[in-house]
């Protein structure tokens, strides 16, 4: 029993109301007695008794109905109830009412104390578990957000430590994280850039586009370039419930690889083509200089067949390396439907040998785009010819030409084989050629790559749609004249 501990006593003068206030004084406790409910209200509130005696009905309400609200508001106030007769169903309605004693006459003053004492030292055990169990549950929270804190310093360690760079962005593009790596790529130094917005912590152009260009559609690759020649391929990730992460990995080497591989190429095509041309030269001569057989003159025909095609692969060879370079800087206004018309006027003679069906689309109101009239027939000339060559005879292609915001959407679409999915990324790359050519259907491999190559440089997408057995769909993005 402690001192401190408050009893409040809530019964209408009488003299059992007597008789508990001195049992309660003589057995040391502290009393207050409640007149009215809210007087009883407020006692409860602000004096925090450690018990309370209730009776029948108090302040003329139900002694049952009061402590119900009561322990509604303080589940944890024990309470006992007075009646001033044990009548049946008494003690059954105390514990449905989750009262934790009862009284009733006749009373002594020690079967009073007896029986605040027991219901004290019910409430206390009670108070002691829910206070461990307290304590237990926050220690096992504790435990866990230790957890998880230690596991973000090591995320955070290794995120650090990597080669590669990481940026982790909040949905505002602002960062969460920087790992040593950007900071080195950029220059940044060692200042904490937490929750500043990417783009003005790292003014890089390439970035910038990368970082308002994906944030609508990630796009899967974009190097980023600097003057001192290093070059880093950047990867956009969305994360979910957190924002999108920027990975950057070197490439300069492989870039460089790359650039040594095509200056060969480029000179070993440069240094073919003048020899070739003399054979050619010479196998005409051969005809002018005397009769020949016809064997001779066979021969001489698929020699003359064989030296055109090496020196139309050396052209486009050399053409790839002019475009690679960036030479191609010439810009006309130009209407594409109607470089169109003469690559279609080029092909109608194979169209027809073939009996493919040929439909056009153009939309109306097509606008026009500034790009190299050369290049763009070169373009077309490759993906129609590419359509015709692969599409069997009574198949059927279709061009069309369509507006999409600012942009001028070219579809070249064929009845012919199809590419398989895990190719169709590839045939853009230089001398590939899928598995689905058809036999006899010859190729370089590089027209498609001649085709990338044009695209890019007026900063337009190419890409295939197919599906084996059924056809392809080559599709051009690029954009209209502003
Ligand atoms: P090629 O000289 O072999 O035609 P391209 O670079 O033009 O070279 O094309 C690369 C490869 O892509 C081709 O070898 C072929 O496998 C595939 N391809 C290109 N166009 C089509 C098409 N319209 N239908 C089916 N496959 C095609």
């Amino acid at each position: 029993m402690s001192k401190q501990d408050l009893i409040l006593l809530a019964l209408n003068p009488s003299p059992i109301l007597d008789l508990m206030q001195r049992a309660l004084y003589a057995a040391g406790y502290e009393v207050a007695t409640a007149h009215d409910r809210p007087g009883l209200d407020k006692s409860v509130q602000q004096a925090i008794p450690a018990l309370m005696i209730i009776g029948e009905t108090f302040a003329n309400q139900d002694g049952f109905a009061v402590s119900r609200e009561l322990l509604e508001r303080f589940p944890t106030l024990p309470i006992i109830f007075y009646a001033d007769k044990d009548t049946t169903g008494f003690a059954k309605s105390v514990l449905k009412n989750g009262l934790s004693g009862y009284l009733y006459p006749p009373l002594q003053m020690a079967d009073i104390v007896d029986e605040v004492q027991k219901s004290l030292s019910r409430a206390r055990r009670l108070g002691d578990w829910l206070r461990r169990e307290v304590r237990r549950t926050t220690s096992s929270l504790e435990e866990k957000a230790n957890i998880s804190e230690t596991e973000r310093v090591k995320l955070e360690a290794i995120i650090s430590n990597i080669q590669d760079g990481v940026v982790v962005m909040d949905k505002n593009q602002h960062i969460l994280l920087i790992n040593q790596a950007v900071r080195e790529i950029f220059t940044l130094g060692e200042a904490d850039f937490t929750g500043k917005p990417l783009g003005d912590i790292i003014t890089n152009a390439d970035l910038r586009a990368l970082l308002s260009r994906s944030s609508d559609s990630p796009l899967k690759y974009h190097e980023i370039n600097f003057d001192d020649g290093r070059v880093f391929n950047a990867q956009y990730t969305p994360i979910p419930r957190i924002g999108a992460a920027v990975t950057m990995q070197d490439i300069s080497y492989l870039k460089e690889l790359d650039r040594l591989k095509s200056d060969f190429i480029h000179t070993v095509s440069h240094d073919l083509r003048s020899p070739l041309t003399a054979v050619l030269g010479y196998t005409e001569l051969v005809e002018r200089t005397g009769p020949l057989n016809q064997n001779q003159q066979e021969f001489l025909h698929r020699l003359q067949g064989s030296v055109q095609h090496i020196t139309s692969l050396i052209n486009d060879l050399l053409d790839l390396g002019r475009l690679e370079a960036g030479f191609d800087t010439r810009r006309e206004v130009i209407q594409l439907e109607g470089v169109l018309k003469y690559t279609l006027d080029m092909f109608d003679s194979q169209i027809k040998k073939k009996l493919i069906e040929l439909s056009v689309d153009l939309s109306p109101n097509l606008q026009p785009l500034r790009a190299n009239p050369i290049r763009i027939r070169q373009m077309l000339d490759n993906l129609v010819g590419n359509a015709i060559k692969y599409t069997p005879n009574d198949g059927k292609i279709r061009v069309s030409i369509a507006m999409q915001e600012k942009q001028i959407v070219l579809r070249v679409q064929d009845t012919g084989p199809g590419i398989k999915p895990e190719e169709q990324g590839r045939v853009f790359e230089k001398f590939y050629r899928a598995t689905n050519a058809p036999d006899g259907v010859t190729g370089s491999g590089l027209g498609l790559a001649i085709v990338k190559s044009i695209v890019d440089s007026h900063q337009g997408r190419v890409w295939v749609e197919s599906t084996i057995g059924k056809g392809s769909t080559f599709v051009v993005l690029l954009p209209a004249q502003d």
